[in-house]
Parts: C-alpha cells; sequence; structure tokens
C-alpha cells in the first residue's frame, strides 16, 4: 500500500497547479494520469501556442448556476499572478487580441514550466493509470485502486476535466465520483463549439464554406461581437464559438452581418449616389460577394436598381441583414467542443477551498466543476485559480 497526503487525479492545468502548490507546502504529492503524458490539452490549445490566460479575466467572463462561486478563486490567484510565473521562468508571450496572452513559441513552453515546478516542489507523477475504484475510509482519507496498486490519501483531489476531445483522454470519471459520494453534479453539455447547420441552410451556405466576416453573434439577449466562419457542416468562428455556449437548442442565432457600420444610413447614401446600381454590387462593397450571392439565392433581397426600394423598403433590408435569424441544428459535439458547460454543482464545494462541504477530504477543481469560461484564456486562468486555491488547503 503507497501513502500520499494528497493524490490528484488529472495531469491537467487544474492538477498539475494543485498538485504544485500542495507540496510546497510539504505535502507528499501525488499525481495520475490516465494519458501517456502531462498537459495534453495544454499542447493543443490555443492553435499549439496556448491562450494561457486574459489580461481582463473576472467572474463577468464566466458561465455557472452560480455566478459568484468563481470569484474567491479569481481574486486570490489572479492572471497577473500566472503572468508573473510565465516570465519568471523567461517565456515569451504576446497579447494577440482583447486581452488574450498566447505563448510566442509554443504551448510546451507552458507545459514544460509545469514539469519545471513539480519537480522543484517534489510531485510525483504517475502516468496511464487506470483508475479501478476509489473508496472513502472509515479513519479518513481515501483509497484509490488500479489493477496494479492500492493507494491512499488524506486528500483527494479531482481534476480530470470536461468531456471535450474524448480521443485525449476525456471522461466522466469526475463527474461518477461527485455522484459516487452523493455530490449534485449539473447537466453537462458542449460549449465553445460550432454550431450545425439545419438541411435546408446546409444545402445553401455549405458553398460557401471558409468565407468570413465579422459580425455580432446574439442568442438569450447575450451578444458577441468577433469573427463568424462559414464551414461544411455550419458555422464557426470566435463570434460562434463565444455564443455556442449561451445557445441552447431550439434557440434562434441572430447575426448582424454589418456590426460595424450603419447599414441603413449606408444604403440611404448609395441610393442617393448609385441609384441605378443594383443591390447585389451595392452590397458587395459591405459584404463577401459569395455570401452576398447566397442572400440572394434565399431571397433576402431582390436583385434591382437600389432605387427600386421606396418607402420603408430600405430600413426593411437592412434590418434583415443586421437580424438575420439562422436556426442551428445542434452543435458539433464534444468531438470539437473546447470546454464541458455545467458540472459538479458548485453549491457541493467550499469557494475558498473547492472541497465537498459534506465529504471531507475530497476536492474538485478546474473544468469538472460548474464553471466555464468564455473564450480567451479564461478556461485556464480557472485551472490555475482553482488549483491553486485547492492546493493551499489540501
Ligand atoms: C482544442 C482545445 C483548445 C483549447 N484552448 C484553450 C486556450 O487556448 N485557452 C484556454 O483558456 N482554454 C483552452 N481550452 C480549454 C482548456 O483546455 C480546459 O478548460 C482546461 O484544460 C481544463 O483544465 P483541467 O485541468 O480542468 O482539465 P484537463 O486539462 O482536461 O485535464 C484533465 C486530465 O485528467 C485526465 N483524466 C481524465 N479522466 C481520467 C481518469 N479517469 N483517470 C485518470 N486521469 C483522467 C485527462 O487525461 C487529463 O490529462 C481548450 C480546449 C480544447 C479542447
Amino acid at each position: 500500500m503507497q501513502e500520499f497526503d494528497v493524490i490528484v487525479l488529472g495531469a491537467g492545468a487544474a492538477g498539475l497547479f494543485c498538485a504544485i502548490e500542495a507540496a510546497k507546502r510539504g505535502r507528499k504529492t501525488l499525481v495520475l494520469d490516465n494519458g501517456k503524458r502531462i498537459g495534453r490539452k495544454i499542447l493543443m490549445s490555443g492553435g499549439g501556442r496556448c491562450n494561457f490566460t486574459n489580461m481582463y479575466a473576472s467572474p463577468a467572463n464566466y458561465l455557472s448556476n452560480n455566478p459568484h462561486f468563481c470569484k474567491s478563486a479569481l481574486s486570490r490567484y489572479t492572471q497577473w499572478d500566472f503572468i508573473a510565473l510565465v516570465q519568471q521562468y523567461g517565456i515569451a508571450y504576446h497579447e494577440k487580441t482583447l486581452g488574450q496572452l498566447f505563448c510566442d513559441d509554443s504551448a510546451k513552453d507552458i507545459v514544460d514550466m509545469l514539469q519545471q515546478e513539480c519537480n522543484k516542489a517534489g510531485v510525483q507523477i504517475a502516468l496511464q493509470q487506470d483508475i479501478t475504484a476509489v473508496k472513502a475510509l472509515e479513519q479518513g482519507g481515501y483509497q484509490l485502486d488500479t489493477v496494479a496498486v492500492s493507494r491512499r490519501c488524506h486528500s483527494l483531489v479531482v481534476a480530470t476535466g470536461g468531456l471535450s476531445l474524448p480521443n485525449l483522454g476525456a471522461t466522466a470519471f469526475g463527474f461518477q465520483l461527485a455522484e459516487q459520494f452523493g455530490l449534485n453534479v449539473l447537466p453537462v453539455r458542449a460549449g465553445l463549439v460550432p454550431l450545425t447547420w439545419q438541411p435546408a441552410d446546409k444545402a445553401v451556405f455549405e458553398e460557401i464554406s471558409g468565407v468570413s466576416l465579422p459580425v455580432t453573434a446574439e442568442a438569450n439577449d447575450v451578444v458577441f461581437p468577433e469573427d463568424m466562419l462559414f464551414t461544411h457542416r455550419g458555422l464557426s468562428g470566435p463570434a460562434i464559438l463565444q455564443i455556442s455556449s449561451f445557445w441552447q437548442p431550439g434557440d434562434d442565432l441572430i447575426i448582424n452581418l454589418s456590426p460595424q457600420q450603419d447599414l441603413h444610413g449606408f444604403l440611404q447614401e448609395q441610393q442617393q449616389q448609385h441609384p441605378d446600381q443594383e443591390l447585389k454590387t451595392i452590397l458587395s462593397r459591405l459584404l463577401p460577394k459569395r455570401l452576398v450571392e447566397k442572400l440572394l439565392e434565399v431571397k433576402v433581397f431582390t436583385n434591382q436598381p437600389i432605387k427600386a426600394l421606396q418607402g420603408k423598403a430600405l430600413q426593411k433590408l437592412a434590418d434583415s441583414l443586421t437580424h438575420y435569424v439562422f436556426k442551428p441544428n445542434g452543435t458539433e459535439g464534444y468531438r470539437t467542443a473546447e470546454v464541458t458547460l455545467g458540472g459538479v454543482d458548485t453549491n457541493e464545494l467550499s469557494s475558498k477551498t473547492m472541497e465537498a462541504k459534506k465529504q471531507p477530504g475530497l476536492y474538485f477543481i478546474g473544468e469538472v466543476v460548474d464553471v466555464t469560461g468564455w473564450l480567451g484564456g479564461y478556461n485556464f486562468q480557472w485551472a490555475w485559480a482553482s488549483g491553486w486555491v485547492a492546493g493551499q488547503y489540501c
């Protein structure tokens, strides 16, 4: 029987960060993971450059059944703390857009940094571990079994992440473990994920796959201004990934195709200057030509000289382009989702320590918890922050 003070399940962002902090406190700490290497999601994040935090991260950038829960951890380990660590390791980084910080070279820099921190603090790591059973011990603490070995610990930290990218080792283990100990788990669904076409839209729009433009995307009264990309399967791009976390099956997705320009004003101006020009030509000044052709095909407008649009017709055309309604069929699901919404109910956890209120010594951190960030480095910041706070207590 191997004995540890702390066992952390999951060698991802949250698990490694927690283990480092626990080991720094002198706790004998072991991290177990089912994969062949640590930090697999970090390595492929941000297109291989890891968007490791966001300069503007605040509780407002997170979705949770209890929006207050994340405040404590985010305020005690901030983006500035993580940036200081990255600087200490001399990792070159840059702001891409909207406060999103990426490595200049490779996400591997972040994983190497975490590995070095683990080495310095004395964290032990065991990979390719298939946990067969977890039980609470009568005298306190937990026992974890694999086929080969049984291990005991005082504190068990669950950092097994969400369900996205199942081929990268994602499992529902953390949710099942929570349920095993009687903790409530809120329904989970894919977030930060492309949306798919209804068959009728697919027939029209898949031909313009690759076209992208700045839009605002709106669902359930939430609006994100960013780029949208047409794909073979549906809509993607940052605006769509962001709104996907707020969109529910059956909801409308409202797209403003001209968020940066007063469209009605533009059309009025064009009507005065080029009354004989056709609408297709005029709209192609503002929108990608291939998209304009498709809008014509679905009869958003008929191709006629702009002078023919009299009375309220110009305003009506502007409205239909600034409130273009798609009814997505669904999402691409966990196969391509960046995150899992929902998870272990925050009401079950202490926001100060991340420990389960009714199960002493059991902690949940990172994505397995019902706290999900927007696109843009917020999810890693939650992983670092929740891992850090649990590491102070476990
Ligand atoms: C393609 C992609 C790109 C992303 N890019 C970004 C980005 O640039 N910025 C950002 O902020 N967020 C990004 N995210 C989201 C971010 O990666 C996650 O929110 C974050 O990794 C969550 O950290 P975690 O430690 O909770 O879980 P994970 O990083 O998922 O780690 C969980 C670990 O637990 C292990 N595990 C699972 N089940 C078991 C089990 N049964 N037994 C043992 N081990 C187990 C897994 O193998 C994994 O190593 C991206 C996600 C994806 C999928």
